[in-house]
Parts: structure tokens; C-alpha cells; sequence
């Protein structure tokens, strides 16, 4: 299905249609489809996005009628929050339960007047990355955009923040939880739409960041829907070492990945933008100062930020997470080499899992928030 295509609204009360994951496009179709005026979209989406509310009959706004109409063929339905962690520096982690039970996880991370929402696209991953734990799990279904923009929601709807002047919950958004947000490209590309339009959560595209780890078939279509930040999942200085780590290498090399990713940046009317570069340090595959040395000329006038994440280690992984020392070798290289860096490291020694891990197991709740917020906690776009 293309992200436009018409939705077909249905008078059946069991095939009622979940509205929080329309774009304002499919809204308005939805309205046409009801002989409603389209205005109509605009007036819900706020209700719905701006002010939380779910109950049709809590829509003032709305004629009786209408309202009676839409509850018999439609439904506001966030998933279900199965677990909600508070960290004691303000991290906030909810498991989150979609259709069918099973969990993924959003991570709300504070920092000053900003707070990132870490959001996921799928259950599971079948890209297979060897040093995450999502991608050992294996895939099992791509999120509806219903769930993707749930999770926002439900982060704003756990602080109870939807009355103006309560200040911002969520500032930021990254694509950067469970899954490959460009495998699950409508629903991810709808989600980002609501997260941007202002009837939705009015977030400036630079505050909301797609990260993938390289599906450059469908990072060249992703300009003519989004505009969005990007971030890539680089990981390696050269195929060699990228296609022992992550496997999709293999079929979409550095070069055409990083041609694409320019290419994007290009159809972008704001020309000042970079692509963000995450580099997970593997200590011993692509730690070592001549990595780095590689890295500064694979990435020579190319326009980015990097964003170095020492790796957040699980049981069995097979990797270690590289020293301070070895960090803050490999830092300096690309700093001397004029490139802008951030590395997140001071969080998460004792971490014991990465990237969306599953809840279920039992693991000390500090340490999860904790691990968590050295996951997540990259830098977001300003
Ligand atoms: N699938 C997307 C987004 C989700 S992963 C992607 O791969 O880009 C978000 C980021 O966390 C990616 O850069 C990913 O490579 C990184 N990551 C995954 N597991 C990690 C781990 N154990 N330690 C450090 N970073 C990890
Ligand atoms: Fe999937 Fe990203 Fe994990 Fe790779 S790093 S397995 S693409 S979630």
C-alpha cells in the first residue's frame, strides 16, 4: 500500500477503523468516504493528537450525528502500556503492548528543556545485525503507523501533558528503537508525517531522525515522501569489516549507502543539513586507530556529524565494548581530522543488553533505564 492510497471507511461495527494512525491525507479520504466535509479531519486530528482524547462523544465540536456515526465505524486505539520504568535521572521506558501481545519498547530520555522519545517500527528485526540484540531475535511484524505513533501518545498521555502551557514531554523523536524503520516504509513514513504536521504533533523535521542501517532502495524513494533527519548506521570504515557486522552490507555496500544518503540531503531545501553517522565501537573489529584513520577519509567531505556508541553489551553477544582509552583514541583521530564527533559513553558499564531488548526478562529496573538511556541518548538534532 502507498502511504495516499484512499482508505476505505466500513459501516461494520467489528471492522471499526483506527483513526490515530491516518495522515492528515487519509483523514480527510476518510471523511469524504462518510459524504462528511473534509474539514472535518482537521478538527478530529487535534482532538485526537493535541489534546489526547479518544471518546468521540468527548468531541465538542462535532455534531451529535457525527459523532454517532463515528463510533459506530471508527475507534482512537493506542496500544496498551504492559510495563512502565522510571529511572531515577528521569528516564522513562514503557513495554509497550501491540495487537496479537507482543512488546516493543519506546524510551523517553529528559535532557535540559529536550526530551528524546526513542521510538520502534517493528517486532523484532530481520536484518540480523550481529551485535544487536533486536536483530537476534528475529523479525515477527512490521508496526501499523497506529502503533508507531502510539507510542508518542502514550509517552504524552503517561505525563498527562496535553493541556497547553505544561511544557513539551516529547521534543525530539528518534527512529532509533526495536526494527528497521525503511523495511516498514508506509507506516513509518505515515508516523513521521503525523509526528511533523502541525495538526498532528508539530515537530520541526530536523527533531525527528530516521535511522537506518542501509536499505538504500528505499532510502531513494524516502525523499519524495519525508524530510525528515537522517541518521545512518554506519559501524565499519569499509565493506570488509561492515559486511561481517551487518549483513545487509553484503547487498547494499558502503559506497552506494553513502551515495544515498546524499542524494536525500540534496532533495532537502535546507541545504545546511547532515546526515548523522552512528558508529557502535566493537572493541577489537573496528575500534582501532586506523579504523578511524579509514573512517576520516571514507568520510572526507561528506556531510555529517558522527556519533560514536560504545558498544551496550548482552549476554552471549560475542563483542565487548571498547576501553575509555580506545574510545577516546579513535575520537580524537576523527576530531584532529576537523570532523564534529559525539561519543556516548559515561552511562551503562554494567549494561547487559542493547537495542530493544524484549522485556519479559528479569533484569534489575535501574540498570534497564540505565541501559536504556545509553542507548538512546544520541544526540539529537537541536
Ligand atoms: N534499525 C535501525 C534503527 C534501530 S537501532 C538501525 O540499525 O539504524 C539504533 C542504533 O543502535 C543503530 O545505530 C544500531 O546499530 C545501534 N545498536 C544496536 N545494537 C547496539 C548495541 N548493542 N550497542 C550499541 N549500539 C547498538
Ligand atoms: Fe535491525 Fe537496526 Fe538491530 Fe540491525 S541494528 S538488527 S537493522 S534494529
Amino acid at each position: 500500500m502507498t502511504v495516499m492510497e484512499p482508505i476505505i471507511a466500513t459501516t461494520e461495527p467489528q471492522q471499526r477503523i483506527n483513526l490515530l494512525g491516518l495522515t492528515r491525507g487519509q483523514m480527510e479520504q476518510f471523511f469524504e468516504g462518510l459524504g462528511e466535509k473534509r474539514f472535518r479531519a482537521q478538527q478530529v486530528m487535534k482532538w485526537i493528537h493535541h489534546h489526547g482524547v479518544l471518546d468521540f462523544e468527548l468531541m465538542t465540536n462535532v455534531g451529535k450525528n457525527l459523532r454517532h456515526k463515528l463510533a459506530q465505524c471508527a475507534e482512537i486505539k493506542p496500544p496498551d502500556i504492559a510495563e512502565q520504568q522510571d529511572s531515577v535521572d528521569g528516564t522513562r521506558k514503557w513495554a509497550v503492548r501491540v495487537e496479537g501481545g507482543s512488546l516493543v519498547e519506546a524510551v523517553l530520555i529528559p535532557d535540559g528543556d529536550r526530551a528524546t522519545l526513542c521510538v520502534s517500527s517493528q517486532v523484532g528485526c530481520s536484518l540480523d545485525c550481529k551485535f544487536c540484540s533486536t536483530g537476534k531475535q528475529g523479525f515477527q511484524r512490521d508496526l501499523t503507523a497506529a502503533e508507531i505513533i502510539g507510542q508518542v501518545w502514550l509517552a504524552i498521555d503517561s505525563y498527562d501533558a496535553w493541556q497547553p502551557g505544561k511544557g513539551r514531554v516529547v521534543t525530539n523523536v528518534v527512529m532509533m528503537g526495536m526494527g528497521e524503520p525503511l523495511l516498514n516504509f508506509d507506516n513509518v513514513v505515515a508516523a513521521m508525517s503525523l509526528m511533523t504536521d502541525d495538526i498532528g504533533y508539530g515537530l520541526s523535521k530536523r527533531k525527528v531522525t530516521l535511522s537506518t542501517s542501509g536499505v538504500v532502495p528505499a532510502l531513494d524513494r524516502l525523499a519524495e515522501f519525508s524530510d525528515v533527519s537522517l541518521a545512518i548506521s554506519l559501524h565499519a570504515p569499509n565493506d570488509a569489516i561492515r559486511s561481517t557486522i551487518v549483513p545487509i552490507n553484503k547487498r547494499h555496500p558502503i559506497a552506494d549507502l553513502l551515495a544515498s544518503g546524499k542524494r536525500y540531503l540534496d532533495a532537502q531545501t535546507d541545504k545546511k543539513r547532515v546526515v548523522t553517522i552512528e558508529y557502535t565501537l566493537l572493541a577489537g573489529i573496528n575500534d582501532q586507530p586506523e579504523h578511524a584513520h579509514e573512517l576520516t577519509v571514507l568520510l572526507r567531505d561528506y556531510p555529517c556529524k558522527i556519533n560514536l556508541i560504545p558498544f551496550n553489551s548482552f549476554p552471549n553477544s560475542g563483542f565487548s565494548r571498547p576501553s575509555g582509552n580506545a574510545v577516546s583514541r579513535f575520537w580524537k583521530v576523527l576530531i584532529d581530522a576537523g570532523f564534529v564527533v559525539t561519543v556516548r559513553t559515561t552511562r551503562g558499564d554494567d549494561i547487559d543488553a542493547a537495542c530493544g531488548q524484549l522485556v519479559g526478562e528479569v533484569v534489575d529496573k535501574t540498570r534497564r533505564a540505565e541501559r536504556y538511556r545509553a542507548q538512546y541518548a544520541l544526540e539529537a538534532p537541536q
